[in-house]
């Protein structure tokens, strides 16, 4: 099983090989997102602004998410801030 870390260590984050990325073409809750280049596709991808800068961008058409699931040697971080958003956003989808 693949883990999950959870940290705000802007090194660790910036160290990372990429930042998944919807395509801007998908519908978002935030107002605020920010466009960027899928590295293997050159789609218009959509972002949070708070990610890091150095990773590549990669869309979730590109990047195999359930062959990385499986791969025991995978790192994935993310942010308080982030699991925070998609906390507040999943409670949204529960409002009646
Ligand atoms: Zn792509």
């Amino acid at each position: 099983m693949v883990k999950i870390t959870v940290t705000d260590d802007v090194k660790k984050l910036e160290q990372a090989e990429y930042v998944v990325c919807n395509r801007a073409s998908l519908p978002s809750i935030f107002d605020d997102d920010v466009f960027n280049i899928c590295c293997e596709c050159g789609q218009k991808v959509r972002e949070r602004p708070y990610n890091p800068v150095g990773p590549k961008r990669i869309c979730t058409e590109c990047l195999p998410i359930l062959q990385v699931l499986q791969d025991t040697e995978a790192t994935i971080l993310t942010t308080d801030q982030q699991m925070k958003e998609v906390r507040d956003g999943l409670a949204k989808d529960d409002e009646p």
